[in-house]
């Protein structure tokens, strides 16, 4: 067995999730946790794993990518997934937690674990020897200069405002119609046309309804270009039809003339099954988009693959710099998990942090490392976060629109989702077998 010691920066989701997956195979382990000692802007607590918002890990389906992704991590022994079902709560087709027992739960089974020692320590520099750094989303000051300086200030983002992603499935299109404005671009875009009644329904719902409240680490200046739909909404009712909303060079098949105001959906992925809202970054809580943004014509029973949120985020263009077992190219014995590296939400940034203590176990023990197969969530991640064109890089949620496409054409998305699924967990059984 080495005798090196194996040092973990953060003990979020990521860094407790990668401690506990190196200790399980023999490896010494310094977690290093800077809360209580030194606060982030979202945390309260000083416990390991705290979910800073809500309280949800998303669908428990396995047929939804996220629920694969969980069943996956079910399946490597994940202590991130055993505390959730234990400390599960009713929320529907939702795994939902205790938030308290969650972490709590987490937090003592990794202080019991003889192979962990928690040292609750700001680091400010990477040390020799293998590291994970996990250090999320709120990554402090000092490290994040560090990180820079690894990966050079330009490549280190530092705000993320995002759109929600939609199913386009659930989009109905007997309303939105295809087109590029004054026809230039094909049919690249979904259009929803609004007349004036809706349009001013919408703008009042939109002004009334509930924001998560501002946070200091929030109060920053946006770029124009990133301004949350519903502060540009406060300038004025006529603002949006002048801004994301306008509806010039839109025929709407229906009438043939432009529509009063139109919302914009563009692709997500080369497939085209998911769809953002230009221009609609918001700071919404989440049922209220869901209850806003189902007034939009044609999105009456949309589908959020994911909500709209504005937040400090720190991570890397990961493609410039990991490779497929989550090591800097440049300095090999270096690992990055979590929100960090670029995935996006409590789920994958665990499964991450999995994988970087799997693969840093497996270095220290002389062994190889293979990735898990794309056809995985895990892979498909893995894939994403390096083989993604670095100039679109943004941090992802787990969505099946990652993955290959399926060999065989599948009409119906239930069909396809059960396909994706099966070949998923076949190939993820083969490369679990192969590990040790
Ligand atoms: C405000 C906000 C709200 C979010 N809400 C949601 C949500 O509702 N649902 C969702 O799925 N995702 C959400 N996310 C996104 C993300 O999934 C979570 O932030 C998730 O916790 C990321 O896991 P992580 O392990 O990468 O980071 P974290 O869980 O944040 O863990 C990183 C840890 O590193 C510690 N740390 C930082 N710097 C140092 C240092 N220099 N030395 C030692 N320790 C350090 C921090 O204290 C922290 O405990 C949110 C993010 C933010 C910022």
């Amino acid at each position: 067995m080495p005798d090196k010691t194996l040092t973990i920066i953060g003990g979020g989701l990521a860094g407790s999730e990668a401690a506990w997956q190196a200790a399980k195979r023999g490896i010494k382990v310094r977690l290093f946790e800077m809360r209580p000692v030194k606060g982030t802007p979202a945390h309260h607590t000083g416990l390991l794993a705290e979910l800073v918002c809500s309280n949800s890990l998303r669908s428990a389906d396995v047929h939804n990518a996220v629920g694969l992704l969980k069943e996956e991590m079910r399946r490597l022994g994940s202590l991130v997934m055993e505390a959730a079902d234990i400390t599960r709560v009713p929320a529907g087709s939702a795994l939902a937690v205790d938030r308290e027992a969650f972490a709590s739960y987490i937090t003592k089974a990794i202080e019991a674990e003889p192979n962990i020692e928690v040292v609750h320590e700001e680091v400010t520099d990477i040390p020799d020897g293998p590291v994970i750094i996990a250090t999320g989303p709120l990554t402090s000051d000092k490290m994040a200069g560090t990180i820079a300086r690894l990966t050079g200030s330009e490549h280190l983002h530092f705000y993320d405002a995002i759109a929600p992603i939609l199913d386009a499935e659930s989009i109905d299109m007997t309303v939105a119609f295809k087109a590029s404005r004054y026809g230039k671009g094909g049919d690249d875009y979904i259009n929803c046309p609004m007349n004036r009644e809706e349009y001013d329904a919408f703008f009042d719902a939109l002004m009334a309804a509930e924001k998560v409240p501002a946070r200091d680490f929030e109060s920053v200046k946006c770029f124009e270009g990133c301004m949350p739909i519903e502060v540009m909404a406060e300038r004025g009712r006529e603002t949006l039809r002048h801004g994301p909303m306008k509806p010039v060079g839109l025929d709407d098949p229906r009438t043939g003339r432009w529509p009063y105001a139109v919302v914009q959906l563009r692709m997500e992925d080369k497939e085209g099954t998911s769809y953002n809202i230009v221009g609609f970054q918001t700071r919404l809580k989440w049922p209220e988009q869901a209850r806003v943004f189902r007034m939009i014509p044609g999105l009456a029973k949309v589908e959020f693959i994911r909500f709209g949120s504005l937040h400090r985020n720190t991570f890397i263009c990961g493609p410039l710099f990991l490779d497929e077992t989550l090591q800097f190219r440049q300095r090999p014995g270096v690992f990055m998990a979590g929100q960090v590296s670029g995935v996006e939400g409590y789920v994958e940034s665990a499964a991450m942090g999995g994988l970087a203590g799997i693969n840093a176990a497996r270095l220290m023990r002389g062994e190889a490392i293979t990735p898990p197969p794309d056809t995985t969530a895990h892979g498909a991640l893995i894939t994403h976060l390096t083989k993604t064109e670095p100039a679109r890089f943004q941090p992802t949620n787990v969505i099946f629109s990652l993955f290959p496409p399926l060999e065989k054409k599948l009409r119906k998305k239930e069909e396809r989702r059960e396909a994706m699924v099966e070949r998923a967990l076949a190939a993820f059984g083969i490369w679990k077998s192969n590990l040790s």
